[in-house]
């Protein structure tokens, strides 16, 4: 994949996760931009970010797929190994800058880890 050129549709998006570092589910990118593209141009966009190493996704509650900016990676290597968190009160969900050691497997080699935490976010804790 080459390098995103940017386009007007591409800052649409980029500046939606600019506001502040939580992460976003499709279907409320979608929502809320709705008026400015149509959902397959957003799928695109997507896709192609996450390609680019800008973005990342991860499924949250329910299967929704949910994308939020990534640190340091990049095209060619993704480094969100990270777990997420979504909150089961207001459904906010983060990025955990903390790192979980996978297990050695015998005979296996892991790839891919989805780690989800649910409870309550600080502000919902606190309350
Ligand atoms: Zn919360
Ligand atoms: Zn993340």
């Amino acid at each position: 994949m080459g390098v995103l050129r940017k386009t007007k549709s591409v800052e649409i998006v980029l500046h939606e996760f600019a506001k502040d570092s939580s992460a976003i589910s499709v279907i409320t990118l979608v929502e809320r931009l709705g008026s400015k593209m149509n959902k397959t141009t957003v799928y695109r966009i997507l896709n192609k970010l996450e390609d680019d190493g800008v973005l990342h996704s991860f499924l949250g509650k329910n299967g929704h797929k949910w994308y939020a900016k990534c640190n340091g990676c990049s095209a060619t290597v993704h480094q969100d190994i990270h777990p997420h968190f979504q909150c089961i009160s207001c459904g906010k969900v983060d990025c955990l800058d903390i790192n979980v050691v996978i297990p050695e497997i015998k005979n296996r080699k892991v790839e891919v880890s989805q780690i989800l935490l649910q409870g309550k976010c600080e502000e919902c804790y606190i309350k």
